[in-house]
């Protein structure tokens, strides 16, 4: 990944280009159009997918109108106060207020301007959220939510150009950029001129050298984000001088079924499941959060556990895509009993019997358990029982370039790269330097709320 100097002229200069075609490079085309500019969003894909599409599109927000007529009192300022904490105080404030003030009149812009369906979801609540503000369209998926964002890109007049994926920036002196390349699947190259360029191709998890130098723990793990996202924003930041923050950030999760490779919504533990690894032993205070779980999952014999739940739990699971594809893929098991559990699983029974027997009285008692769960509240598993084989994963990594308020690139010492803009994953995200900083919904948020900003901030500059 290169910076260039500038070509003297280009044969084609747009004013506003956004390299990704996720939900950052989306929104930020959205934003940027309605501000008036013509906008050109390059995706190196075929199709516009990026790791939102394999997200369960999800994104929270406080103070939304979905939230208010649920009856869900909540405040950006609790959000922030929520991430701070997960992240032990960590990220930047000022970022996180940053974010947290956008997101809910982001999706209610997406709602009544671009026609996307959110409703609240506000039958479980993840880990470190005080209130219900995961906001989701109706088939709680990511395909959904890029595709929507696609087609109202493409109303518009948005226009979207796949198969091009940009190899190199063209910058001047003083780090303004003129342009950029890009490269067809036949090998041949256009150069193109530009007035603002927007970041929004996510962060490194695809590069495994840099996983290796940043996320050491994760570096044999599965990676379950999209492949493209090859740290190409933090690499030319790097070569033009911008400040990057948090780069060992991540985001994983310990609950992706095994071998058929699909998530397994977290609301399995959320909901009163726990996780065995293959001796039939509980290992975590799984309820702390899926993302700090991946390494645990992957500390286990053969980086494996068993997630164990039921038929209520599995009730309210099913209302994700994924789980359903996950049952109708077989990897669900169903079992009348605990000795049956144990067959279809090949757990050791009496290890597993004498486990679910200890959550069963910590439940019962509304104990915290050796590992710091808190039981209390926690409704009994019962027959018939449901159980995945599951592995820990890397999702996407979240940390990535400084911006300001307009989301345009920062250099260490404060000053703006004058028309450079970050979002989603390649800005840096508000999970500080750690999985366990991790919030869900963290990933999307800066997508969408960063996304917004940059595109308006882009319109401005170009
Ligand atoms: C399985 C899974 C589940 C998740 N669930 C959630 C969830 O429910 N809620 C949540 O908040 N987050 C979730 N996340 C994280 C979330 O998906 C990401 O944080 C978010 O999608 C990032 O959006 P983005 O637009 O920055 O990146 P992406 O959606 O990855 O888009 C980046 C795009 O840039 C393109 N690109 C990359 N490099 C180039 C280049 N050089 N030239 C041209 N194009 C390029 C890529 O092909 C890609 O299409 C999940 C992640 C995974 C993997």
């Amino acid at each position: 990944m290169t910076v260039l100097a500038p070509e003297t002229s280009y044969e084609v200069t747009i004013p506003v280009v956004v390299v990704g075609a996720g939900a950052a490079g989306l929104c930020a085309a959205l934003a940027a159009r309605e501000a008036g500019a013509e906008v050109l969003v390059l995706e190196r894909d075929p199709v516009p997918r990026g790791s939102t599409a394999l997200s369960a599109g999800l994104v929270p927000a406080a103070g939304t109108r979905w939230q208010r007529e649920a009856g869900i009192e909540d405040t950006p300022e609790a959000f922030a106060a929520d991430i701070l904490a997960k992240a032990e105080g960590e990220p930047d404030p000022a970022e996180v207020a940053r974010v947290t003030r956008v997101a809910g009149p982001a999706l209610e812009w997406l709602a009544d301007a671009h026609g996307l369906r959110f409703s609240v979801i506000t039958d479980f609540r993840y880990p470190g959220h005080s209130a219900n503000r995961m906001h989701g369209l109706p088939s709680r998926s990511g395909e959904e939510l890029v595709d929507r964002l696609r087609e109202a890109a493409e109303r518009a007049g948005v226009d979207i150009l796949c198969d091009a994926w940009v190899t190199a920036l063209h910058a001047r002196l003083d780090g303004r950029i003129a342009g950029l390349t890009l490269r067809r699947p036949d090998g041949t190259e256009d150069h193109l001129g530009c007035g603002a360029l927007v970041l929004a191709c996510n962060g490194y998890g695809g590069n495994k050298a840099l996983v290796r130098q940043h996320v050491p723990a994760l570096a044999e793990a599965l990676y379950f984000g999209h492949p493209g996202n090859q740290g190409e924003a933090v690499l030319w930041g790097e070569a033009l001088g911008a400040a990057a923050r948090h780069l060992s950030g991540h985001q994983g999760h310990g609950s992706v079924a095994h071998p058929a490779g699909i998530l397994i919504t977290w609301a399995t533990i959320t909901e009163g499941g726990v996780q065995v690894n293959l001796e039939g032993r509980r290992f975590s205070d799984e309820s702390h959060g899926y993302s700090e779980q991946a390494a645990r999952v992957l500390e286990q014999p053969e980086g494996l556990a068993w997630t164990i739940f039921d038929a209520r739990i599995a009730g309210i699971a099913r209302q994700f895509e994924d789980f359903r594809q996950a049952e109708a893929a077989g990897a669900i098991l169903e079992a009348d009993s605990i000795p049956a559990l144990a067959a279809a699983t090949h757990l050791p029974e009496a290890a597993l019997a004498e486990t679910l027997a200890e959550v069963a009285r910590l439940k019962a008692a509304g104990a915290t358990d050796a590992h710091g769960r808190r039981f209390a509240g926690s409704p009994p598993l019962v027959a018939p029982y449901r159980a995945v084989r599951v592995t820990g994963a890397l999702f996407h990594t979240q940390g990535g370039l400084v911006v300001d308020d307009a989301a345009r690139v920062l250099r260490p010492d404060g000053s703006a790269i004058p028309n450079l803009f970050a979002a989603g994953g390649a800005a840096c995200g508000v999970s500080g330097s750690r999985a366990s900083g991790y919030l869900s919904g963290n990933g999307l948020l800066t997508a969408v709320a960063l996304g917004r900003l940059a595109g308006q901030a882009a319109a401005t500059a170009a």
